[in-house]
């Protein structure tokens, strides 16, 4: 049975790229009738950000992303938590020291340092912990068994290091990249379990991974690197034949394709990065997301699909379930994926045009009282929704689109009438009010004979009036069909804003 999971550190707002890889995992599983599990990879205490857990939940349950095993989902291999699970991954590192394949280091934090300023030359210009410098240091490799005892018993600071062969090419089939291998020598003795007894991420990625039963782990380009270690891992625990099949996911790029989209990159062009807002409570720094500016969830997932992926039929917008129809690991790209922040507006207006007027109801009334507009009357909204949707690229355009449905705009915009105005208008502005005020069937049709057939009878132009009556109503030249506005504020409204136009 397939099993991914999606195993971030909560150190802060969820990045678009980290949602693409939310979604590839999410599309595999349910594809193949499998299980998606949220692990929260949690033991650098360092880097753990109060909240960022919660913000994770909270923006899969937006994007309909549900886990089916997490922290709060449960599930059969609870805890998904892993600083509640650090009594595990002792032993496992214990047992790997056993097996010659790690080691206790000693050495203390002005010790590293120095051993990097001493052995810095031009051709190793930041010195690692590695084959190369570990008989120098003082870990069990170096030190004799009883000295190593003693020090243990005497309760000295020590980590467990992976013991890294020093010229080993490690080799995998990545399901992007094809086959990929590393040479050991150009890898560090990575820490494994830390002075605290909590494990790094590596020891803990693979013990999880192994014990969750992850068939296939799916993450961002930028953990290749640590590929190797992790394989040797599986390889040195003797979980071989159960590894996962990995897949690294490309990197979304600046809109230039000049390196990783980051957080700065949307401060600096304007458009939001993270997944929804998200101000870090130590420093305050605040992020602006994606929900928030306006994104409909549909059309954020659809976007992120594909940016990296396509099912080769030029066809863009998907639903969720079309998605997970159609998605196969082999049609994502190897290549980074360029960020287009058109390109994203695009499917959002696409998304909220096609979308069903009371789809939107919930977010439009949201928009609308954010800017002091209360509605009372459901239907009356889903009716604007359905006038000006096709003009809204972002949710929060609903606002400006439809203000003039509920409130008497504050201001007009005259200027573009003004220089052809004259008291011919003036005229047949004040006897359109008489004959307003008779209709009986207040539709867009009985207005517009009235309107045209008063306008025919004083010989002006339709044209040159329709402008004039727009930004009465409106208050500038913006809007749909300007008679179905009419008919839509009512009789007594429309009268009331033509005599104030008149002022
Ligand atoms: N905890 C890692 C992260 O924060 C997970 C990497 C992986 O999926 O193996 O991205």
């Amino acid at each position: 049975k397939v099993r991914v999971r999606f195993a971030p550190s909560p150190t802060g707002g969820l990045h678009l790229g980290g949602v693409r890889t939310v979604l590839y995992n999410y599309l595999f599983a349910r594809h193949h009738g499998g299980e998606f599990v949220l692990r929260i990879e949690d033991t650098d205490q360092a880097r753990f950000v109060p909240g960022a857990e919660e913000y994770i939940l909270e923006c899969l349950r937006w994007c309909g992303l549900e886990p089916d095993e997490s922290p709060v989902h449960g599930g059969p291999f609870a805890p998904y938590r892993q600083s509640e699970r650090k009594e595990i991954y002792r032993e496992y590192a214990e047992k790997l020291v056993a097996s010659g394949r790690a080691y206790y280091a000693f050495d203390t934090p002005e010790e590293l340092e120095a051993m990097r300023s001493t052995y810095k030359s031009e051709e190793n210009p930041s010195p690692q912990y590695d084959h190369r410098l570990r008989g120098k240091m003082k870990n069990s490799l170096t030190l004799g068994e009883s000295e190593v005892k003693k020090l243990i018993a005497d309760g000295v600071p020590h980590v467990i290091r992976i013991n890294l062969p020093e010229n080993e090419t490690v080799s995998f089939t990545d399901m992007i990249r094809g086959e990929v291998s590393f040479n050991t020598a150009t890898v560090d003795d990575k820490v494994l379990l830390k002075h605290d007894g909590m494990p790094t991420y590596h020891l803990a990625v693979v013990v999880d991974d192994y014990q969750m039963k992850i068939t296939h782990a799916f993450r961002g380009e930028e953990w290749l690197p640590s590929a190797p270690v992790h394989i040797l891992l599986w390889d040195y625990l003797g979980w071989k034949e159960s590894m996962p099949q990995w897949a690294h996911l490309p990197l979304i790029l600046k809109p230039d394709g000049n390196g990783k989209l980051s957080k700065r990159d949307g401060d600096r062009l304007g458009f939001p990065v993270f997944a929804m807002n998200w101000k870090d409570p130590r420093s305050n720094d605040f992020t602006q997301g994606f929900r928030e500016r306006g994104f409909l969830p549909e059309a954020f997932v659809n976007l992120l699909a594909l940016l990296g992926w396509n099912d080769g039929s030029g066809t863009e917008i998907f639903t969720l379930e079309e998605l997970t129809a159609r998605f196969s690991m082999d049609r994502v790209h190897k290549g980074g994926a360029k960020f287009d922040y058109e390109k994203a507006k695009w499917f959002n207006h696409e998304w909220i045009k096609h979308a069903p007027a009371e789809r939107l109801l919930p977010d439009v009334k949201k928009v609308l009282e954010q800017n002091n507009i209360s509605v009372a009357d459901d239907s009356y909204v889903v009716r604007v929704i359905d006038m000006v949707k096709e003009r809204c690229t972002l949710l929060t355009d609903f606002y400006e689109q439809s203000a003039f449905f509920f409130n008497t705009p504050s201001t007009l915009e005259t200027g573009a009438v003004l220089p052809k105005w004259n008291a011919d208008k003036e005229v047949f502005f004040r006897e359109l009010t008489g004959r307003l005020d008779a209709l009986t069937d207040w539709s867009a049709a009985e207005i517009e004979t009235a309107f045209k057939s008063l306008a025919a009878e004083k010989n002006i132009k339709v044209g040159e009036l329709q402008l004039p009556f727009r930004i009465m109503l409106v208050g500038g030249k913006f809007g749909p069909a300007v008679f179905e506005i009419a008919s839509m504020i009512g009789a007594g409204e429309t009268v009331k804003r033509i005599n104030a136009g008149l002022q």
